[in-house]
């Protein structure tokens, strides 16, 4: 008899990717499936699309609905450790509606299937930590990941597992404040990240990122 699998679920903006594992870890998707996110239009229509998404890649890999296990959820935050959106919201969803939302229990009452969630730059380090470390030590080894995306995201995993925090803000690398001292040019303002903080690590990363800015010009240029 075929044993259980997990499905994985990545929310974005615009996408979600889909894939499935068996029982080993292993992967039964090559590439992720990828469908459209729908969180533009209301928490309704992107919950719905994530249960699609669920239907689409167990259709995709001929796999039994009765035997996936648990959906590990992941979306971009700032997000609490158990998937409720920020009450002030965030970038990927500024829609009121989406204030204070129980995406992970949303999703969990719809599929009825068990959702553990993360947000996406755990779920990116619990990743990177498994694939670096082999199967044998993963569990024993600790490590931290900085995630280079549109922001600068980080996670700490300790003996295999993300740690989450009470408030879901643990290994926020990006938001730490960093020693500005002799760092900035006469004149030069201090960076200001998104989240309210003043010099920390994302605000000044960010705008050798962000296309609108201005190249850093020296005295000579
Ligand atoms: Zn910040």
């Amino acid at each position: 008899m075929a044993g259980w699998v997990v499905v994985g679920l990545d929310n974005g903006g615009t996408t979600n990717n889909a894939t499935v594992l068996d029982e080993a870890g292993s992967f039964l998707v090559e590439e992720m499936l990828e469908s459209p996110s729908h969180v533009t239009n209301g928490p309704d229509k992107a919950i719905e699309a994530l249960a699609q998404a669920l239907d689409n890649v167990l259709q995709f890999t001929g796999v039994e609905r009765a035997r996936v296990r648990a959906v590990g959820l992941d979306t971009p935050g700032p997000v609490s450790a158990d998937g409720v959106i920020s009450s002030k919201g965030a970038t990927n969803f500024s829609a009121p509606e989406w204030h204070s939302f129980d995406v992970r229990g949303a999703l969990e009452a719809r599929i009825g299937i068990p959702v553990v969630y993360n947000n996406d730059a755990n779920a990116a380090a619990l990743y990177a930590h498994h694939a670096y470390f082999a199967a044998e030590v993963a569990m024993t080894r600790s490590s931290v990941s900085a995630i280079v995306g549109t922001g600068l995201g980080g996670g700490v995993v300790e003996a295999g597992r993300v740690v989450r925090g009470a408030a879901g803000m643990a290994g926020e690398l990006g938001h730490v404040w960093i020693p500005m001292d002799g760092l900035l040019a006469d004149g030069q303002p201090m960076p200001r990240c998104n989240c309210g903080l003043a010099g920390d690590a994302e605000s000044v990363m960010r705008p050798s990122l962000g296309p609108a800015a201005p190249a850093a010009a020296g005295p000579n240029s």
